[in-house]
């Protein structure tokens, strides 16, 4: 074939710079003026509980857009609902997404922050006859409200005049009236094929002390009525949420169309929240874990939270890149917590250094090797980057290896250690297995017993010499001993929240945590600090847990 008349295909676009749906209208938004081609984006956690992964697929998000165009993006606490919320909860937020690696710059803010001018603004929709008090109970109200099908019922307090929903407001305000006597409703259309639209609740009465305001206010606006207020008080111009609230965005633009004065509106854009196999992501769900104590805290390394991430040893970058391969779309989906676990893999297997640990040790003494003998090998950190460099690990006479890198009765495929057989240990030497030491009573091997050749070595003479298995070892007076946990997957069940007939907590999987006491590690390893991560030689990652 002719080399010049090849025909390539370009396979990515823009080398790499393809925008997802949501960039693409933002794109659009700019290059048409909307807003003045501002773009400013907010998070809107509920300080109700740690933030999760699918939090981060919001955040990168929130945050990233506003990057990647030059725009903000605020942290906004909506702390609407004074029960539930605790400062414990707005610092691990704080702490999370820096970690991640965003920044809200001096731009915190809280919903309560405007709860003066919510307030305002609900009397200014009182006067203009768009709000009314209903005295009637929830209950009452549900009744009242339909079926998607089937229109609403108008409520008998509907046309209540003016100056009496003024001095009823005023006065569920001031505490005058009981808790879930009377509520504010706007006057929007009780037909409306969409039930949101149905004179929707905006303020209720709640006697609590609020985080933020103290005991000022004795109404509470919901958080329908609170969000894209905020947005435009803020000067949000892109609101982005997950699908859930596509059915709640028409009384998004009622609201601001009510409360704006000039051209500049904010824009809810809904994308498919990010939901995992084996885990649940729901905050109330993971509390109901905490607090009966089946995980060891928020931060729990089995939990889907970002602390318990961190904890396990995950990086940011993996978190994002993660985030980055599942994409945003307008479809409900499920994703696979392999992928989370994957991402993970990639990102530690090219920054990590790859040590010696043995986690179920025994003995293994070279009969031929001087007594006092120690060696220092030189074991490269990371084949996979140079510049990570080499350290020096002891090897002697009596080291340690897993106990399940020996078999006494081998089978063909078993490429391990066994009588008379001959593996090399990694960055050492070709052993051959001599002997055996059994404890009488249990049949257990205690000691094994080997040869070296001494020729096998790293620049020996017959450090090519082939033979099909390697080992990792730890030298054994010089072994740093730990304790090591192995996590699986917190669930056994793919989708534990979808079982009719069950609790999701029927399906924890109760292997999910296992100790091992007395592991071997190389002594580097006891200069490790809280955080540090590492392949353990053919185990997989680990990190070293907080103090
Ligand atoms: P949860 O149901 O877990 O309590 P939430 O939606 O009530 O979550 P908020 O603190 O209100 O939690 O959420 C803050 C932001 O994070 C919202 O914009 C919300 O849409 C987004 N978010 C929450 N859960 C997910 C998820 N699983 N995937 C993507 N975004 C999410
Ligand atoms: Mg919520």
């Amino acid at each position: 074939m002719d080399d010049k008349n090849k025909r390539i295909n370009n396979n990515t676009s823009e080398a790499g710079t393809s925008l997802n749906f949501i960039e693409q209208i933002i794109r659009e938004d700019i290059r048409v003026g909307k807003n003045d081609g501002r773009v400013h984006t907010r998070f809107p956690p509920e300080p109700n509980g740690y933030l999760h992964i699918g939090h981060a697929k919001a955040i990168c998000l929130d945050f990233g857009s506003a990057e990647k165009f030059g725009g903000k993006c605020n942290l906004r606490f909506d702390d609407t609902n004074p029960i539930k919320e605790e400062t414990e909860y707005v610092d691990s937020i704080k702490e999370d997404i820096h970690w991640l690696g965003f920044d809200w710059e001096d731009r915190v803010f809280h919903a309560s922050d405007y709860f003066d001018r919510l307030y305002d603004f609900a009397i200014d929709l009182i006067k203009r006859g768009l709000a009314y008090v209903d005295d009637q109970g929830s209950e009452e109200i549900a009744k009242q409200k339909g079926t998607p099908t089937r229109p609403g019922q108008e409520s008998p307090f509907r046309m209540r005049p003016l100056e009496e929903n003024l001095d009823l407001f005023r006065r569920m305000k001031d505490g005058e009236f009981d808790e879930g006597s009377r509520v504010l409703r706007a006057k929007i259309d009780m037909a409306s094929p969409n039930m949101h639209m149905r004179d929707p609740v905006i303020y209720r009465i709640i006697k609590r002390v609020h985080h933020q305001t103290g005991n000022k206010w004795m109404v509470y606006p919901m958080y329908d009525f609170a969000h894209g207020q905020c947005d435009y008080f803020e000067g949000i111009t892109h609101s982005l949420c997950t699908l859930e609230f596509e059915v709640h965005r028409p009384l998004y633009d009622w609201l601001v169309d009510k409360l704006a004065t000039g051209d500049y509106r904010p824009r809810q854009i809904e994308f498919n929240r990010l939901n995992l196999t084996y885990t649940v992501m729901s905050k109330r769900k993971l509390q109901e874990l905490v607090e009966s104590k089946l995980v060891d805290g928020w931060d729990d390394p089995r939990m889907p939270t970002i602390s318990g991430l961190r904890r396990r040893g995950y990086t940011p970058e993996s978190i994002r890149n993660f985030v980055k391969t599942i994409g945003y779309t307008k479809v409900e989906a499920i994703n696979d917590f392999a992928l989370l676990e994957h991402a993970v893999r990639d990102d530690l297997n090219i920054k990590v250094s790859r040590v010696f640990a043995v986690l179920d040790p025994v003995k293994l003494i070279i009969t031929n090797y001087p007594d006092d003998k120690v060696e220092e090998m030189e074991i490269i950190n990371n084949p996979e980057d140079e510049a990570m460099g080499s350290r020096k690990v002891p090897f002697s006479r009596e080291l340690y290896i897993e106990r399940d890198d020996f078999m006494e009765e081998p089978p063909n495929k078993f490429f391990r250690l066994g009588p008379d057989r001959e593996v090399r240990l990694k960055g050492a030497y070709i052993i051959k297995c001599t002997a055996l030491k059994k404890d009488k009573v249990s049949g257990e091997i205690r000691e094994i017993y080997c040869t070296y050749d001494p020729d096998t070595k790293s620049g020996g003479p017959a450090a090519n010499r082939k033979v099909k298995g390697t080992l990792h070892w730890v030298s054994a007076p010089h072994a740093f001993e730990a304790e090591v946990r192995l996590y699986d997957r917190l669930f056994n069940h793919e989708d534990p929240m979808g079982q009719k007939g069950h609790d999701f907590k029927d399906f924890l999987n109760p292997d999910s945590l296992q100790v091992l006491k007395n592991c071997k590690l190389e002594p580097s390893l006891s200069e490790a600090k809280p955080m540090d991560k590492f392949q353990f030689q053919r185990l997989g990652y680990f990190c070293v847990d907080k103090d």
